[in-house]
């Protein structure tokens, strides 16, 4: 049996990796961790019987430890922290949302328990830390993310070296939309994503390209490719996750199913694959693709994305940050759609990149820039 660790179980990755498992022979859930979802977390204790849960909150601990009382609870970010620390993992996987899966999984690096990352801040905000350490510990990072995994999954061999990667976009909602049009949106309207189904952050973060932006930071430190030779695609219908070309000139796609059980798979199953979800899910039958190029003018994330990952060092800190809260204050009806490009824009301006700054720094810029930007 592979024993797994999976943490942030209750939200849109973990109730997929819950699913995906219900098909797979041969995997044990080790410990579950969670936020303060308590009502599904107890059903998910119920269905899988960890060892081991962790929770937000400590009043949601006397809860769990009433009704489980065969398991130990834990809390907070030392729960997350001691998850981690248990060497009987084969892998853990890092579904929590922002920046509080950053030092559990370098925990779990630290103990050599390879990690399938979900999590994008984890390498946007400390990826030359991150990289390095998983380096140094011999320990794999698997994306889970859809346009990672397929690079990956076109990568193959290691001998495959890849020349250039070519990240996927759907495009997101406002793709046929004016600027004009884009700027009078509201939360309800950019959260019509047309291809995904995902949390509420990163289908904002789909809307502006911002996402996309992310993705190739993450992309930059998990293939260690330089930032002139990833390019990013619009391919409205979701089918090619990403493509690898190579020296020779040729490209190789993943194609599937836009859906997030694949990716989820096979960073569980890697390097081998296994009859699964969504065996026989996918026809391509009348299905039709298109590639276009994007339009930084009209995504300006996108393209402050690709500055602020080639300035690197503190400079993705602050973008994600900055964008982050800018989100936040849209959904909340505070700023309008168009402001939250110019939040960031503001943020990198007001921002002297530091190069190579400690995890501690990295928190504060993070905490600063939030201070500083948020509403
Ligand atoms: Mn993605």
């Amino acid at each position: 049996m592979k024993k797994i660790t999976l943490l942030g179980s209750t939200g849109s990755i973990g109730t997929q990796t819950l699913e995906v498992l219900d098909y797979l022979e041969d995997y044990e859930v080790l410990a579950l961790a969670a936020g303060r979802n308590i009502t599904l977390l107890s059903k998910q204790i119920e269905k899988y019987h960890p060892k081991r849960v962790s929770v937000q909150r400590e009043e949601d601990v006397k809860f769990i430890k009433s009704k489980f009382p065969q398991i130990e609870v834990l809390c907070g970010i030392e729960g997350l922290m001691e998850l981690c620390s248990d060497t009987q993992n084969d892998i853990i996987l890092v579904a929590t949302s922002g920046k509080i899966g950053l030092k559990p999984t370098l925990c779990a690096i630290e103990n050599k328990i390879n990690i399938a990352l979900a999590n994008k801040e984890t390498l946007v905000m400390a990826g030359d830390i991150v990289m390095k350490k998983a380096r140094e510990n011999n320990v794999k990072i698997l994306p889970v993310d859809s346009e990672h995994s397929a690079i990956l999954q076109c990568l193959g061999d290691k001998n495959n070296q890849a020349y250039k990667l070519i990240i996927t976009a759907s495009g997101g909602p406002f793709l046929y939309k004016t600027r004009e049009e884009m700027g009078h949106t509201n939360a309800l309207e950019a959260l019509k994503h047309p291809r995904w189904h995902m949390g509420r952050k990163i289908t904002i973060d789909s809307a502006t390209l911002m996402n996309k932006g992310l993705e190739v930071i993450e992309a930059h430190h998990l293939f260690n490719m330089d930032y002139s030779d990833i390019k990013v695609v619009i391919h409205p219908q979701s089918l090619v996750h990403s493509f690898v070309e190579f020296k020779d000139g040729s490209i190789l796609a993943q194609v599937g199913f836009p859906s997030m059980h694949i990716p989820i798979q096979y960073a569980l199953t890697y390097p081998t694959r296994q009859k699964g979800i969504k065996t026989d899910g996918f026809s391509l039958y009348g299905q039709q693709m298109s590639f276009e190029k994007p339009d930084f003018n009209k995504f300006p994330c996108l393209k402050m994305a690709y500055e602020a990952g080639k300035t690197g060092g503190s400079a993705p800190v602050v973008l994600n940050a900055a964008n982050e809260v800018a989100v936040n204050n849209f959904l909340e009806g505070k700023i309008s759609f168009l402001d939250i490009e110019k939040t960031v824009y503001k943020a990198l301006c007001d921002h002297t990149p530091m190069s190579n700054p400690t995890l501690e720094e990295i928190f504060e810029i993070d905490i600063e820039t939030r201070k500083k930007y948020g509403k």
